[in-house]
């Protein structure tokens, strides 16, 4: 590893991200800033990423010998994606950051629950499913209604079906495609919204200012900062439990706990061990963005200031056709727009977003 006085990488070293989506794409952009080199991994022919990159590599998730080369050429390795296949990354060490614990913990969601269990932290009461029995069982137990998630590779609310009664447990176990999962009380709440957290290697840690999150169809549509009175009183509660679990994964980067704003207090919904889509806001809204800070936290550098720059922030994801508005977007004063450059507007893919500062 090229170190700058043992203190961290030096400008000029290369970062290999695995996955080549538009969250490596913004880590490539930020590592850019610093003088750092990247080399996306991914399996797809023209990944997003792959445009604002120094090299890219074709090559499967689950190819370790391809893996394998492609981070000999790198200095650090990270990901933008937690649905990898960790026996190709064991061999990485600690040239992988975050490694491997924070994924086989996040990618399952019955590991990952049972991880929050041991925390100690609040989450919706939960079972798990393999069947149509166990289902059954499970809402005898939490009550309906209940939501249906796969264990895995579940993302954007896909994969996930309501159990309303007893009666629609059979469609709902068939709507998930009959996989293993969990089953989860369905909660009451007044908002959603994510604790972003970066912990370095020494163990010093950053969270930014929280974000409600507006979700649609189980895609998020827009982060707001600051997050309203109902978010606001259970902030300092959510962001310790962010904290610790950061430390408890031993996680060095960034990662997103999201939460529900319940009547008496925070309520952990999932773990994201990186990046995420409600700390975009961050790019221009904080001193610090989300991209930069996990840079500095895989390389070494010293964490930074991550308050405000402004007053008040709105992230709106562009979902879709909403991306043909692209010409009033870049002709609105006030709104810095990013374009992924995806080649399809497929329904529900995120192709790009707009934040506004105030
Ligand atoms: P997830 O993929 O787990 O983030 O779930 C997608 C969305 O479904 C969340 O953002 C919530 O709006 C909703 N949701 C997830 N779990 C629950 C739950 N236990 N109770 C009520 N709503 C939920």
């Amino acid at each position: 590893m090229r170190q700058a006085g043992g203190t961290g990488l030096a400008p000029g070293s290369t970062i290999g991200i695995i996955g080549g989506g538009q969250l490596g794409r913004m880590l490539a952009i930020a590592a850019a800033e610093l003088g750092y080199r990247c080399h996306i991994y991914d399996p797809h022919e023209a990944p997003c990423a792959a445009d604002v990159a120094a090299v890219f590599t074709r090559g499967s998730f689950d190819d370790a010998g391809a893996i394998a080369a492609f981070a000999a050429a790198c200095d650090v390795v990270t990901y933008e994606f937690e649905n990898l296949p960790t026996a190709p990354l064991e061999p990485l060490g600690d040239k992988l950051q975050p490694g491997t614990r924070s994924l086989v913990i996040t990618q399952d969601r019955a590991v990952e629950k049972r991880f929050l269990d041991e925390a100690g932290v609040r989450i919706a009461p939960w079972a798990e499913v393999e069947d149509e029995a166990s289902l059954a069982a499970a809402i005898d137990r939490l009550g309906p209604p209940l939501l249906l998630k796969t264990r895995r590779f579940g993302y954007d609310g896909k994969g996930q079906a309501w159990a309303h009664a007893h009666e629609e447990a059979a469609t709902a176990w068939e709507a998930i495609g009959r996989r293993p999962a969990v089953a989860e009380r369905g909660m009451q709440f007044a908002a959603e919204y994510s604790v972003i957290v970066a912990r370095a290697a020494n163990g010093a840690s950053t969270t930014w200012p929280v974000s409600r999150n507006i979700h649609e169809g189980g895609i998020l549509r827009r982060s707001e900062v600051p997050p309203g009175p109902a978010i606001a009183g259970q902030v300092a509660e959510a962001v310790k439990v962010a904290a610790t679990l950061a430390k408890r994964l031993e996680h060095v980067g960034v990662m997103t706990v999201e939460f529900f704003a319940c009547a008496d207090g925070p309520v952990v919904n999932e773990i994201a061990p990186r990046v995420h889509n409600s700390g975009h806001w961050t790019i221009e809204g904080s001193l610090t963005s989300q991209f930069e800070q996990h840079i500095r936290a895989i390389c070494g550098l010293p964490l930074r200031d991550t308050r405000l720059t402004g007053g008040a922030v709105s992230m709106d994801n562009l979902i879709g056709a909403d991306v043909e508005q692209w010409r009033a977007l870049v002709a609105e004063p006030g709104a810095h727009v990013h374009f992924y450059n995806k080649a399809e507007a497929r329904p529900g893919r995120k192709m790009g977003h707009v934040t506004r500062v105030d």
